[in-house]
């Protein structure tokens, strides 16, 4: 599955928050019998209404919602990109990521030193962007030479060189190729088998404390820095305290500060939508589902999600969208309404399908 690499310079709270993630993963795992868990890898469910709606109305015992999966990348350092620190162990995990969710220092406390010496969101977000643009630039300067070579009587690696070329440039300059590859016409399918970091999705986490959290124009301020990823503003020490809590003394806690939900709640719907997913839901008495497909998936790889003898058996699907499912009251009357559809192979998944598979065994 898909993943989201936490990285972000020492003592800005990425092991608070961390902790918090890997907390709400265990109370997530009762809901997950067969996924065993790392130590490094946080979950947090995505917080999905619908299936409220979906357990009530087919009488489900449980609820399982989609889930996002944070991965903790350790070493981020200045200098990691030329070995600094245990840059190069970094660098190779962080390559294997699907995502980069960088954690900002926002709060204030004279308590916990900041390496370098000030508080600055603006300095550390362009610390870590230099080190992982310095990285890609390595690796560019490594592919080069051949693929220069391979240029020279291969017309499609033609394109693969120019779009490299481009990407150098704009690293040079000091940009991420996720910030700015599209503005400079650069296809990042082209750059697909490079690996390239700053290729990648980015979203930010910011670490502030609980005035800093209703301060709309610093955060309007902070927003606009890293746009157009997204940012997830949060009190880490705050979540860690709320994980340890029961689900209604958590709801109390929030309400009293000022919050209508959770900031890990925030980050796996902003993290789930920077990877580029959806879901599509399930419901019986058993459980109300939400599962994750790519964006674009067609109904037999939707399918295969749940259990790959589905997709391989996949004979059509009966889905009926939630919102007129909701509004026809049961699957009895949706179905009597003509609001419940066959749809074949070919079917794209769209977002909020409801959906029981018909296949073969
Ligand atoms: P890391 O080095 O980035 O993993 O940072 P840690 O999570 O270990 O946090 C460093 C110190 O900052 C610890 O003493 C934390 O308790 C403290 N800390 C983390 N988050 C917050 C926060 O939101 N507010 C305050 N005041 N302290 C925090």
């Amino acid at each position: 599955s898909l993943s989201i690499g936490i990285v972000g310079l020492p003592n800005v709270g990425k092991s608070t928050l961390f902790n918090a993630l890997t907390k709400s993963a265990k109370a997530l795992a009762a809901n997950y019998p067969f996924a065993t868990i790392e130590p490094n890898v946080g979950i947090v469910g995505v917080p999905d209404p619908r299936l409220e709606k979906l357990a009530e109305m087919f009488g489900s015992a449980r609820i399982v919602p989609a889930k996002v999966e944070f991965v903790d990348i350790a070493g981020l350092v200045r200098g990691a990109s030329v070995g600094q620190g245990r840059g190069n162990q970094f660098l190779a995990h962080i390559r294997e990521t699907d995502a980069i969710c960088q954690v900002i220092r926002v709060f204030n406390d004279p308590d916990v030193t900041h390496v370098d010496g000030d508080i600055s969101p603006q300095r550390d977000i362009e610390t870590i962007n230099t080190e992982l643009i310095l990285a890609d630039l390595q690796t560019i300067e490594k592919v080069l030479p051949r693929l220069r070579k391979e240029a020279t009587h291969l017309k499609e690696r033609k394109a693969v060189l120019e779009a490299v070329e481009a990407a150098a440039k704009l690293l040079d300059g000091g940009t991420t190729l996720y910030a700015g590859a599209k503005s400079a016409g650069i296809d990042l399918a082209d750059l697909r088998e490079f690996h390239l970091l700053t290729a990648k999705p980015f979203l930010y986490v910011f670490n502030a404390s609980m005035d800093q959290l209703s301060d709309e124009e610093l955060k309007a301020r902070l927003s606009e820095l890293v746009a157009p990823a997204e940012a997830v503003f949060l009190d880490a020490k705050l979540e860690a305290e709320l994980v340890e809590l029961p689900e209604e003394d958590a709801a109390e806690l929030l309400r009293s500060v000022g919050q209508e939900e959770s900031g890990l709640a925030q980050l796996a719907r902003v993290g789930f939508h920077t990877l580029g997913l959806q879901t599509f839901l399930t419901a019986g008495p058993k459980e109300a589902r939400a599962w994750t497909i790519r964006k674009g998936a067609t109904a037999p790889e939707a399918a295969g999600v749940i259990h790959s003898d589905f997709q391989r058996g996949f004979i059509k699907a009966e889905i009926v969208s939630y919102d007129d499912l909701i509004e026809a009251g049961s699957m009895a009357a949706a179905r009597a309404a003509g609001k419940v559809r066959m749809e074949g192979k070919d079917y794209v998944m769209q977002d909020g399908d409801v959906v029981e598979f018909r296949f073969n065994v």
